[in-house]
């Protein structure tokens, strides 16, 4: 009597009360439903990673730029992405400051990566000129253009002031030293010396250098640009 009762506990396709089966059966169950769910899941990480690849990167990109940007010790605002005729900043900066605490005045508008390189130029060939030439510290680089929606002054192609890609440097002001505007300076004195030394050596950072001795556009500020060109070409007047 006992093994029909089991038998047709064992038949009956809903357990009923058979307690055995019961909690053999919820055992069994669990793992296929974490499983079920899982593909789809899988699925959609597939769709929602493939899709995000084109634009993950250059997030991560531009992450990883302001990362770069807070380390080197730039102060500076995210701002959106610029789009302005043909003109346009992805991934812009509003810097107020660069490393060493040198102000930008007035704050400008830039592309992360460029900003970066302005940090460099400060960093590494400014201060240590400054300090090798003039026995003093910069505390402000004058800015006369940053972004700008213009054409190149002498061409058709778009400077690259309208892509946040340059700035043109006015001049100086220093912690113990007269403010120093970019042009004409006395031959052979420690400003021109120190002129002539950060215009040369911001040639290793940027791809386009004008300044005073380039053309007469030039003649009172340094441009400073990171056009791309064929085999890293770079023009430094
Ligand atoms: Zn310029």
């Amino acid at each position: 009597m006992a093994l029909l009762l089991r038998l047709l506990i064992l038949a009956t396709p809903f357990g009923v009360p058979g307690a055995g089966l019961a909690q053999a059966g919820p055992p069994q169950l669990p793992p296929p439903r974490p499983d079920r769910p899982a593909p789809p899941a899988g699925e959609l990480d597939q769709k929602a990673g493939g899709g995000e690849q084109q634009t993950v990167p250059v997030a991560e990109a531009d992450e990883a730029c302001l990362e770069r940007l807070g380390k080197l010790g730039v102060t500076f605002e995210k701002r959106p992405a610029v789009q302005e005729n043909s003109c346009r900043i992805s991934s812009p900066v509003s810097v107020s400051a660069l490393p060493n605490g040198v102000e930008v005045a007035p704050a400008s508008l830039m592309e992360c990566s460029y900003a970066e390189g302005l940090a460099r130029w400060v960093a590494e060939v400014v201060v240590p000129r400054a300090r090798e030439h003039l026995q003093s510290v910069p505390t402000k680089l004058l800015i006369g253009t940053a972004y700008q929606c213009r054409d190149q002054r002498a061409g058709s192609k778009l400077s690259e002031h309208a892509f946040g890609n340059s700035v043109d440097v006015m001049g100086f002001e220093f912690d113990k030293h007269p403010p120093l505007t970019i042009g004409f300076q006395t031959e052979g004195s420690p400003e021109a010396t120190f002129q002539t030394a950060i215009q040369k050596e911001a040639c290793t950072i940027f791809t386009t250098v004008l300044g005073p001795g380039a053309d007469d556009d030039h003649g009172d500020h340094l441009h400073l640009d990171a056009r791309a060109r064929k085999g890293d070409y770079r023009i430094c007047q």
